[in-house]
Formats: structure tokens, C-alpha cells, sequence
């Protein structure tokens, strides 16, 4: 069952009828749905940014326990030292111990700066957290009013979109797909989603540059499909009361 062109141009103007229909309705949500999204990307990173906080706290935190495990080891070699200072059979054996005692004193206070050094960093990063961690907590109430709105506008239009995309699907299916594909095509492109327009006042109803009078009348002729030489968008017919009132 092979359409005519002008058959063909008629399910295409019904298409762009609905999908401007349907562009109305998703206009009457305005920027909601966009705020909603960049809202959700920022809690996102919020939590990326938590995240990689947490990361280098445990990063810190096998250090500290690094630091605090040769404090450990540096008291018991201490320990060791001066039980072996106890029984030394001269003095250059006690001085070479003492050196050694000495030399792990400056470990451990070496050990106790990087302990505290250390700590405060975590301190700071935990302190980072709750930063981050509040502005999520207000942009996530944000969030959550924000798509509350957005629901309440889609549950009020929703009925109606369903109907338009169920006809919408319908007059698709009686078209051939190269048209509807080169239909979308040229709608996706368009900033007001037209496609498909008339010919108005000797214009294009898409971009309003003049369409000279022979393709008026092949456009009316409905031979084939005829597109607007400047915008791309198919012409359908010539709006004829617009010519009367010229
Ligand atoms: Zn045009």
C-alpha cells in the first residue's frame, strides 16, 4: 500500500503537529528537568570528592601506624641497649652503646613529629568531610524539592504525552522509515523542532526566506517531496489563504 506524496506529506505534517504538541508539554516543565540533572551531578561529585578524602585518610592512617610501629621498635632496641650497657667490659663498648641509645632517642622523636604531623593532617581531611559532607546535605534538599516539582508537572502532563506518543508512533508507522528518519533528522537540527512547515506569504514557515513562485506551484503540485532550499525543512503546501489575502 504506497502512499501518495501528498498523502505522504500530510502523515508528515500530522507527525510534526503531535511532536509540536509535545514539545509544548515538556516546555511547560521549563528548566526543571536540567536543574534536576545537574543537581544530581553535583552530589555527585560531592561524592567523588568524599570519597577520594576517605582514600587518602587510609593512605595516612598506614603511615601513622608505620610511625608508631618504629616508636615500638625503636623503645625496645632502647630497652635491649641498656640492659646490654649494664654489662660492658670497657668504656669504648659503653660509649658505642650510648650511641646507639642516642640514635634511636632521635628515632623516636623523629617518629613523634610524623605522628603529629600526620594526625593533623587527618584531622584536616575529616574536616574537609564535614564541609563537603553539609553542602551535599543542602544541595540534596535542594535536589529533593526540585523533583518533587519536576514530578508533580509530569504526572499532571503525562496523560496527555502518552496519548500524543501513542498517535505519534501511529502516524510513524504509515510512513516509509527513510522519510520519518529524514523527518527526525531535520527536526533535531531545527531549534524550534520543525520539520515540516507551509509556505507562508511566499516564505518558508521554518526559516522565512522567500520560495520563488515556480516551487510554490511544484510544492503545491504535491509531485514530490520538495525542501526549503536555505533550512533543509520540508515544504508540505502552499498556505493558500495567505496568497488570497496577497
Ligand atoms: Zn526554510
Amino acid at each position: 500500500m504506497e502512499l501518495t506524496v501528498a498523502q505522504k506529506l500530510e502523515t508528515l505534517l500530522k507527525l510534526q503537529s503531535i511532536d509540536s504538541q509535545l514539545d509544548e508539554l515538556r516546555k511547560l516543565r521549563g528548566d526543571l528537568p536540567d536543574e534536576v540533572r545537574d543537581l544530581e551531578d553535583e552530589v555527585i561529585g560531592f561524592e567523588t570528592r568524599i570519597g577520594k578524602f576517605k582514600r587518602e585518610i587510609e593512605t595516612l592512617e598506614v603511615e601513622l601506624n608505620g610511625y608508631r610501629a618504629g616508636k615500638k621498635e625503636a623503645e625496645k632496641l632502647i630497652q635491649k641497649y641498656k640492659d646490654q650497657q649494664m654489662n660492658v667490659r670497657n668504656n669504648r663498648e659503653y660509649d658505642a652503646i650510648a650511641k646507639e641509645l642516642e640514635l634511636q632517642e632521635l628515632e623516636i622523636q623523629l617518629a613523634d613529629k610524623r605522628t603529629r604531623e600526620t594526625e593533623f593532617k587527618i584531622k584536616n581531611k575529616n574536616t574537609e568531610i564535614s564541609d563537603v559532607e553539609s553542602a551535599m546535605a543542602n544541595r540534596k534538599k535542594d535536589l529533593e524539592q526540585k523533583r518533587k516539582e519536576l514530578d508533580v508537572l509530569v504526572a499532571e502532563s503525562q496523560e496527555d504525552e502518552k496519548k500524543l506518543t501513542v498517535s505519534r508512533d501511529k502516524a510513524a508507522t504509515n510512513v516509509e522509515e527513510r522519510l520519518v528518519n529524514a523527518y527526525n533528522r531535520i527536526r533535531g537540527n531545527a531549534e524550534n523542532g520543525l520539520a515540516v512547515v507551509m509556505v507562508k506569504r511566499g516564505a518558508c514557515g521554518g526559516c522565512f526566506n522567500i520560495v520563488p513562485p515556480q516551487r510554490q506551484a511544484d510544492i503545491k503540485d504535491k509531485k514530490k517531496i520538495i525542501v526549503c532550499e536555505h533550512c533543509g525543512r520540508i515544504l508540505a503546501d502552499v498556505d493558500a489563504i495567505e496568497i488570497v489575502r496577497r
